[in-house]
């Protein structure tokens, strides 16, 4: 799953330079994550760094995204491939 970020979110600028991916911005009103580059940190971590820096835990998985290991890691390695990280 691509992960996503609730509106608790107090804009505290942590995760947006931890992303490997660069998948994190600040969107209209706080930061938000494109799901086309997030990959659950597969292929530099094992666990999502955005979330173990998140001070107010408001990052979530994104029920609507849902990816198994194997697709993160395909789209991991296209990101690569397309030289987008
Ligand atoms: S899980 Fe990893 S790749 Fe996805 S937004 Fe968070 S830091 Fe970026
Ligand atoms: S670390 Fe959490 S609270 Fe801080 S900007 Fe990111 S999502 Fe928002």
């Amino acid at each position: 799953m691509a992960l996503k970020i609730l509106e608790a979110c107090t804009n505290c600028d942590m995760c947006e330079p931890e992303c490997p991916n660069e998948a994190i911005y600040y969107g209209e009103k706080i930061y938000e994550i494109d799901p086309d580059l997030c990959t659950e940190c597969v292929g530099f971590y094992d666990t999502p760094t955005c979330v173990s820096v998140c001070p107010v835990d408001c990052i979530i998985t994104d029920p609507e995204r849902e990816e198994d290991h194997q697709t993160l890691l395909k789209k991991f390695e296209a990101l690569v491939l397309n030289d987008k990280i």
